[in-house]
């Protein structure tokens, strides 16, 4: 474990183990309860894998119900639970608490209804993002937000995260997509928000709940809108002499009026790791490579084509080849994609960040990420989704070498305040999880966190869906206002500070 803190497990909870697990067991039978300790490591960790910690015991449900009952038990004896779809979150957000349990909706594996009609398809939380494209596109439809982890994320991780890929630029995030939800709050109640109509009545909680990362309730079903596929989808390959010449073509690009169906940059340390391993044909002597992807009937792809061209070559490009066919074009894209892997081989071990500025201050923010590597003495190669100013920086650095994941830290603290100091934010779509949590007082105000925990108590009074995560200071909700203190008495004293 390293330097971000977790409540201290309740020593009460640990004691009642035993009887904690009989009773998850009388709910969930077979194997849909795992307490082994051999058996519960494939859970104790997510892809922030710098964190670890077993949980109490691990609760695979498999209707609506089990989730409901083993929610209200938990709710009724005070025990904490964290949700966890695939484990692939890169924040800690599906980080396990020694004193709680983890509830897994793996097994909420099924699409429920596809829907052409109206371009909608229900699944349960547990099926993968690219699972609900596998089971439209011989119609020639498709689900829009792209996580690079869509094989194998959840759509139930996707709506807690807010999730984003290449082709949200263009077709909005997880938040764009979602039209409806079946949650199981902590109580063990079920409600519905939304559905396959397109607004909601009422305030729209199912914004709310989106990117709520496990705090609010269980997702057990998701409604999401699919799209049919473009006609045409063409790209462009742009290499820049300076990163500064990168960035404001991206900036011309949508000041022109142009939406690229997506829109990704490089770095140089990042195109020669991908380019040395897939071997996509991209130019090597250039600091920033831009992919820009144009979508939509042949006619119009082909005039905007020409258009990013003169853009880019306003813009000082040395190199631009633009896609003949499909498979160039895959190709292309083929480098990108693997950059993280790519990057793995470069440097044992890397953190990927991820926070959001405003387009044009690109260049700036490039010029002090170097000045910041030297600072902290670590190399880092950039990846982003350049249209959305959604930055993913990527940290090398060495675990085995003493304080040196201490110093990708806190190089990673710097680029997210960076982030905040030039208009931007923490997180782009990877949520706060703890890796950003001790960070949001340096973007939020006191009363900005106060509110949202607020929000918080509104759905969880005694703090028991995934506590230690998103908020730095937890306040117990009497003292935000919304809990009745009879006689001087908390109704609950221990609510954890860390
Ligand atoms: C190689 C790699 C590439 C990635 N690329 C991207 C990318 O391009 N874009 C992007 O946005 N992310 C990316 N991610 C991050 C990650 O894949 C996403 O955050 C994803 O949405 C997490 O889904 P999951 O099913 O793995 O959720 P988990 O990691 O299991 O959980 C994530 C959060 O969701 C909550 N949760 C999970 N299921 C439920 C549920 N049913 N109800 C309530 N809460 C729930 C958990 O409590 C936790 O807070 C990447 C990760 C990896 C490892």
């Amino acid at each position: 474990m390293t330097a971000i803190a977790m409540p201290a497990p309740d020593q009460a909870v640990l004691a009642r183990r035993q009887e904690i697990l009989s009773a998850l067991q009388a709910i969930v039978p077979g194997e849909g309860v795992i307490h082994d300790e051999r058996e519960m490591r494939a859970y104790e960790t997510d892809a922030l894998t710098a964190y670890r910690q077993l949980p109490l015991i691990v609760v695979l449900p498999e209707t609506v119900e089990q989730v409901s009952k083993v929610l209200k038990y938990c709710h009724d004896n005070d025990v904490k639970v964290v949700p966890r779809g695939a484990g692939t979150s890169l924040s800690g957000g599906a980080l396990p608490l020694e004193d709680g349990v983890l509830l897994s909706m793996m097994k909420f594996n099924r699409v429920l209804d596809i829907d052409y009609d109206n371009r909608a398809v229900v699944v349960q939380p547990g099926v993968t993002n690219l699972g609900i494209t596998h089971a439209v596109e011989y119609e020639g439809f498709y689900y829009a937000p792209d996580p690079s982890s869509q094989i194998a994320c959840s759509i139930g991780g996707n709506i807690a995260e807010n999730s984003g890929g290449v082709h949200c630029l263009k077709y909005g995030l997880t938040t764009n997509n979602v039209l409806g939800l079946e949650m199981v709050l902590v109580t063990g109640e079920v409600i519905r928000l939304g559905g396959k109509h397109l607004d909601s009545e009422g305030y729209d909680l199912l914004a709310l709940m989106t990117g709520s990362e496990g705090l609010l309730g269980v997702v057990t079903e998701v409604t999401v809108r699919i799209l049919q596929k473009p006609e045409t989808a063409r790209a462009l390959l742009i290499g820049f002499p300076t990163s500064e010449d990168g960035g404001r073509c991206v900036a011309d690009i949508i000041a022109a009026g142009i939406i690229p169906g997506g829109m990704e940059m490089m770095d140089k340390p990042a195109i020669h790791a991908a380019e040395d391993f897939v071997n996509a044909g991209y130019p090597r002597d250039v600091e920033a490579l831009l992919i820009v992807e144009l979508d939509g009937p042949e006619r119009e792809v082909d005039y905007l084509i020409g258009r990013v061209e003169e853009i880019a070559r306003a813009n000082q490009a040395s190199h631009v080849r633009i896609s003949e066919s499909e498979e160039e074009r895959m190709t292309f894209w083929a480098g990108r994609k693997a950059a993280f892997p790519a990057v793995g081989r470069i440097s044992p071990d890397y953190l990927c960040m991820d926070g959001t500025i405003p387009r044009r201050e690109l260049p700036k923010v490039l010029a002090r990420m170097r000045e910041l590597a030297e600072k902290h003495g670590l190399g880092v190669a950039n990846v982003f989704h350049a249209g959305d100013g959604n930055l993913h920086p990527l940290i090398l650095y060495d675990a085995n070498k003493p304080g040196e994941l201490d110093a990708a830290e806190a190089f990673g603290a710097d680029i997210l305040r960076l982030c905040v100091e030039v208009g931007g934010v923490l997180t782009g779509e990877h949520g706060v999880g703890i890796e950003k949590r001790d960070l949001m007082t340096d973007m939020f105000s006191e009363a900005d966190l106060k509110q949202q925990q607020r929000v918080k108590c509104a759905f969880d009074q005694k703090h028991l869906l995934n506590p230690g995560k998103v908020f730095p200071v937890l306040h117990r909700c009497a003292e935000l206002g919304k809990m009745h203190v009879h006689k001087g008495q908390l109704p609950f004293p221990d609510i954890p500070r860390f």
